[in-house]
């Protein structure tokens, strides 16, 4: 696209840590790159083994498994703040490269049927931006883990104010009902996709939907933990 052509003369390739070297991010700060601190159950919060979801906090809306790669700090804040505001998109694969790599070396595998979705921004979020960065985040991950990358399966019905400001508990609200299912997934595996999550109370409100479709598991992958 040309706009991308535009923004690699303003913004030529460099390490988005250090500025050095010709790629996103140099060899020594990938190394600074702070994994995201254990496993948590994104229902409670707290820390469960593997992601799971507690037994106690599970219902039939809830996801399997919550998987996050790093700390949401550092060169890997960069990163996706280079994809999301300077819309570097080539950015997206180099968080996939990453996230993915982090993933097999703790012995993490996928259903080989299972769908890659992305979590749907709001309308005017994506009109501003043009584009889903969680999108381009699912699509590259889809792409190293051979799986397929399913981007209509979830859909934004409705539109919510940013999240930004507000605590847990009015997230959760803020965000009720914004998703539905956008095709039949009854008995299908869904792999989740956000770029960082913070309260997880997006990533619960869109699982909801996605059970209510009929989804069997799903399991909610983000790059980072904030
Ligand atoms: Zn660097
Ligand atoms: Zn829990």
């Amino acid at each position: 696209m040309f706009i991308d052509r535009i923004l690699e003369i303003i913004y030529p390739t460099r390490c988005v840590s250090c500025g050095k070297d010709r790629s996103l991010l140099c060899e020594s700060c990938a190394g600074e790159i702070e994994p995201s601190g254990g496993y948590f159950c994104v229902v409670c919060g707290k820390a469960t083994l593997g992601g799971f979801t507690h037994k106690t906090c599970t219902t039939r809306y809830t996801p399997e498994r919550t998987l996050s790669g790093f700390a949401y700090k550092g060169p890997a804040r960069e990163l996706v703040k280079v994809l999301k505001y300077r819309r570097v998109r080539k950015a997206a694969d180099v968080l996939a490269v990453l996230l993915v790599k982090d993933l097999q070396g703790r012995g993490v595998s996928f259903g080989p049927k299972s769908l890659v979705v992305p979590i749907p921004l709001s309308f005017w979020r994506k009109n501003t931006r043009g584009f889903n960065q969680a999108s381009l985040l699912a699509k590259a991950v889809a792409g190293a883990l051979k799986l397929e990358f399913r981007e209509g399966a979830l859909k934004r019905v409705k539109d919510t104010p940013s999240q930004v400001s507000l605590n847990r508990k009015e997230r959760a609200r803020n965000i009720q009902g914004a998703f539905s299912a956008g095709e039949d997934l009854d008995g299908k595996d869904i792999l989740l996709i956000d770029d960082v999550l913070t309260t997880g109370s997006t990533v619960r409100e869109a699982v909801k939907a996605l059970k209510k479709a009929g989804v069997d598991q799903v399991w909610v992958l983000a790059f980072a933990k904030d």
